[in-house]
């Protein structure tokens, strides 16, 4: 199972392979409170991805080997980590490189050289722009609200009663609307990855929580279940019933 939390920091994957720049952005980036990982190889890379799932990748264009391009797609094409954002870095100024950088799947493209101060004012917009709820109080999707202060949950105004752990897992979900997650991820993520519990505990919350969230048994499941990959919140404007069709992610 990839380890997943840095005791509840932010994870910025640097893929730089100008050992300078990334010790400068390391330093800076960690003074920030962020967890930082690096490697200078864009094969190991996409590796890296996938086992630790950072939340923001700052990817230099040039490296040897895969550019930082053929990187973007290869996290792009890949269904668990393809809304990971990334942050582009090149020393090409030209207009048509920045688009094709954005059009390559970057969220962000910076020109060098550039301030490791600006770096993070950039990774702080992304994430209000993608991930407000990393810098508000409150989270919204498709009439639930979540008041995080005050610890409560309400859907089209009517009081949702959660447990803590129904509560914590439907706020992940909220932070990554429309993101698929595995049962080990969801796991990892709410529980800690330090805390043994079985898979099938994941599956009792879920249902749980779908339970909790249909508070007059006629609302429609904002929860799917994604066969032999796991869950995820989406909107789900014809009503559908996405529990019938699978009870469970096997
Ligand atoms: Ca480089």
């Amino acid at each position: 199972m990839a380890t997943n939390k840095s005791d509840g920091k932010t994870k910025v994957l640097i893929v730089e392979d100008e050992v300078a720049i990334v010790t400068l952005l390391r330093y800076n980036l960690e003074k920030e409170g962020f967890a930082v990982i690096a490697t200078g190889n864009g094969e190991e890379a996409v590796e890296l991805v996938k086992e630790h799932r950072p939340d923001i990748i700052v990817l230099d264009w040039m490296l040897p080997g895969m550019t930082g391009v053929e990187v973007c797609k290869q996290i792009r094409w890949d269904n668990n980590v393809k809304n990971t954002p990334i942050i582009m870095l090149s020393a090409r100024g030209e207009e048509g490189d920045r688009i094709r950088g954005l059009d390559s799947g970057a969220d962000d493209y910076m020109v060098k050289p550039f301030s490791p101060s600006e770096l993070i004012s950039r990774i702080r917009a992304v994430f209000r722009r993608i991930r407000p709820s990393l810098s508000e109080k409150t989270l919204e999707f498709s009439g639930i609200v979540m008041d995080l202060t005050g610890h409560k949950a309400t859907r089209d105004g009517n009081d949702v009663h959660l447990s803590p752990t129904e509560f914590s897992l439907l706020k992940y979900l909220m932070e990554h609307p429309g993101r698929v997650f595995s049962r080990e991820q969801l796991l990892d993520s709410v529980w800690g990855h330090d805390i043994y519990v079985e898979l099938r505990t994941v599956d009792v919350h879920i249902r749980r929580l779908r339970k909790a969230l249909n508070y007059d048994g006629k609302q429609p499941d904002l929860v799917r279940t994604v066969r032999s990959a796991g869950y995820a919140l989406e909107e789900n404007p014809d009503g559908a019933n996405y529990k019938n069709d699978e009870a469970e992610a096997e």
